[in-house]
């Protein structure tokens, strides 16, 4: 079984059920105290952690006195748009008496759909860890209409487990792990420590235990658990709702683990080295060296661009035969590298007129 503190990047997902109560409709705000410990435990452990809080409908449903029946679109939104700004403060009163700063970054399916916004969304959130910030992430479900959402926290928190790279997730929910059977109608159910394959069969046990105030049930936990563990992180189902639950889960509280038969960065490389590259770029023996001693590839080393290509796309790093090295996630357009290649790196800016990247391929984007 994993233990939390072996994690470089931890993402903890938290279902609206633990934040909200349900009867009174605001804040437990005492146990929010309690998991503002547990994240500071961790974060003095050297972990990178983002938070994935539902509660935004929960808490401004609960302001609006809102009936609790399910809300048409636009009632819903607006719930979103006063709760958001609760929950994010709340996260901000609990962590920064342990001089933890807070960010609150909203996104939409779209941001892991396209590209371009992928990668802004996986730059910035890269950058707020790089600066110890806390990134407390929820669905912006005051834009986002149906068609066009995630619609539950699970698989959101699995895709930003995902895009951050990081190496456990935990969803912590009001059932405490996952079951043969639905716990509440069949008493013979069975938790499961470890799911080590989620085969069809793991699937068919999935009913749909949805709790009233969050969206996901069952399915879209296993959905996550496919996502975060094809691309190398853990993920753990565990019920989050007495105080401290992240000390609980380390201290052996009943969950279950999916593992994953590999890490991030080799699964990352996988999925870079099965694309179908859209370019090529050809690069001088000096550059092509760097690349094997571990380096970013610069486009000082770039001699030949072909293709067309996008910022995000994957290209063929060849040799000045044309041979292909392997692939990689171009950080300029084709038209750009055709432009800066072979030019030193202070060079860039007055060649594009505009600010720079260093490097053409970032070496975490590159399977050789
Ligand atoms: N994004 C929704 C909210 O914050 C919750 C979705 C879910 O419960 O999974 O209210």
């Amino acid at each position: 079984m994993a233990s939390l503190t072996q994690a470089k990047c931890l993402v903890v997902k938290i279902g609206s059920a633990l934040l909200v109560d349900r009867s009174a409709g605001g804040l437990r705000r005492d146990w929010l105290v309690s998991l503002a410990e547990d994240i500071a435990w961790l974060k003095a452990s050297g972990i990178d952690v983002v938070i994935v809080s539902s509660g935004s409908i929960a808490l401004g449903r609960g302001v609006l006195k809102l009936p609790s029946a399910d809300l048409p679109l636009e009632q819903s939104q607006a719930a979103a748009a006063v709760g958001q700004i609760r929950l994010a403060r709340a996260y901000e009163e609990v962590l920064d008496p342990h001089g933890i700063m807070t960010a609150q970054v909203l996104v939409t399916l779209d941001d892991s759909r396209n590209r371009r916004r992928y990668l802004n969304s996986r730059a910035t959130l890269e950058q707020l860890l790089s600066m110890n910030v806390v990134p407390i992430v929820n669905e912006n479900d005051t834009i986002a209409t149906d068609e066009i959402r995630f619609g539950d926290n699970d698989r959101l928190a699995a895709q930003i487990a995902v895009t951050v790279g990081a190496d456990q997730l935990v969803l912590l929910s009001d059932v405490d792990g996952f079951y043969s059977a639905n716990p509440l109608q069949d008493k013979s159910a069975k938790r499961f420590d470890i799911v080590d394959d989620i085969t069809a069969e793991i699937e068919a046990m999935a009913g749909d235990a949805g709790s009233g105030l969050s969206k996901g049930g069952m399915k879209t936990k296993l959905m996550a658990a496919k996502l975060a563990t094809g691309a190398g992180c853990k993920m753990a189902i565990t019920n989050g709702f007495a105080q401290n639950p992240l000390r609980a889960l380390q201290n052996g509280a009943p969950a279950t683990w999916f593992t994953a038969d590999t890490d991030p960065s080799a699964a990352r490389k996988r999925w870079i080295a099965g694309m179908k590259p859209a370019g090529t770029l050809e690069l001088d023996a000096g550059a092509i060296a760097a690349l094997h001693a571990g380096k970013s590839l610069l486009p000082a080393g770039v001699s030949r661009v072909t293709g067309s290509f996008q910022r995000g796309d994957a290209v063929a790093i060849c040799d000045a035969q044309g041979h292909a090295l392997g692939n990689g996630l171009v950080r300029y357009t084709a038209e750009e590298a055709a432009r800066i290649m072979g030019r030193k790196s202070h060079e860039i800016e007055d060649v594009l007129g505009y600010p720079a990247r260093a490097a053409l391929i970032h070496r975490d984007d590159m399977a050789l």
